[in-house]
């Protein structure tokens, strides 16, 4: 079953550049998928498109089997049953942990909040406010935030970005734990290829608009090796030594 299917999917702001052009490709459910580029490659704009933020300019989007986006129709992000997570976690600094969790549920709150909290490890910290938690912590319950929600497609911008590098390692592999436990499929967007090597089982590489290359983890080392791809992706021939060594670490 296929969670995600994209078809020829562009996007220009402004009618002359592309942000996006003639994307196509398709997620399994259950998978997670890392989408990696420089700044500026069109990373969010896919995130968007997806969401329902932004309205592709050509294309089709289909999420589990439906139509959500394609020249005549149109599903409101509401209705895309997708969960967005965004980069600065953007917690309600005046509402708890429990709080935050429970912001869009209109019933059983209770017992869905609990089940997260146990879900993300945090079930002592249901009473806490955002800024007595960890950068780590607040990610967490960002996340938790969002699958209250049931969402069939979790999306994340840049997750780890603005965590210290030393944390970084061990959050990713919690964060695999949760939503590989939950069999949640997954989307997330990085500029560093090792958060993708550590959390997903395939990645898609954007560069300036086009996918240059869409494949699983396991074939990272070919992709190292790929002349075309070291040339587009300054990321790969410059890490390649470390590259290859997360993925027969795998
Ligand atoms: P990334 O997330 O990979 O950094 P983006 O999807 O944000 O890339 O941006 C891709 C391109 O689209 C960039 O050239 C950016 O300037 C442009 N762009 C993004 N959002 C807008 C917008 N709202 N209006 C105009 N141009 C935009
Ligand atoms: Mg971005």
């Amino acid at each position: 079953m296929k969670i995600l299917e994209i078809n020829d999917l562009s996007k220009s702001y402004d009618g002359k550049n592309n942000a996006l052009k003639d994307c196509s490709f398709s997620i399994e459910s259950g998978k997670i998928c890392a989408i990696v580029g420089e700044s500026g490659s069109g990373k969010s704009t896919l995130l968007k498109l997806i969401a329902g933020l932004e309205r592709p300019s050509a294309g089709q989007i289909k999420i589990k089997g439906k139509v959500v986006s394609n020249d005549d129709i149109i599903v409101s992000p509401q209705k895309r049953n997708v969960g967005l997570v965004f980069q600065d976690f953007a917690l309600f600094p005046h509402l708890t942990v429990k709080e935050n969790i429970s912001f869009g549920l209109k019933k059983d709150k209770t017992k869905k909040v609990d089940e997260l909290l146990k879900k993300i490890k945090m079930e002592g910290y249901g009473n806490r406010y955002p800024s007595e938690l960890s950068g780590g912590q607040e990610q967490r319950v960002s996340i938790a935030r969002t699958l209250a929600l049931n969402p069939e497609l979790l999306l994340l911008d840049e997750p780890f970005s603005s965590l210290d590098t030393n944390l970084k390692s061990d959050l990713r592999q919690e964060i695999k734990q949760i939503i590989k436990y939950i069999g949640q499929s997954m989307i997330f967007i990085t500029h560093d290829i090792f958060d993708a090597l550590d959390i997903a089982d395939e990645i898609i590489f954007l560069k300036e608009g086009n996918i240059i290359r869409h494949s699983s983890i396991k074939n990272t080392y070919k992709d190292v090796e790929n002349e075309y791809l070291k040339k587009s992706m300054k990321e790969l021939k410059l890490n390649a030594e470390r590259i290859l060594k997360a993925v027969n670490n795998k």
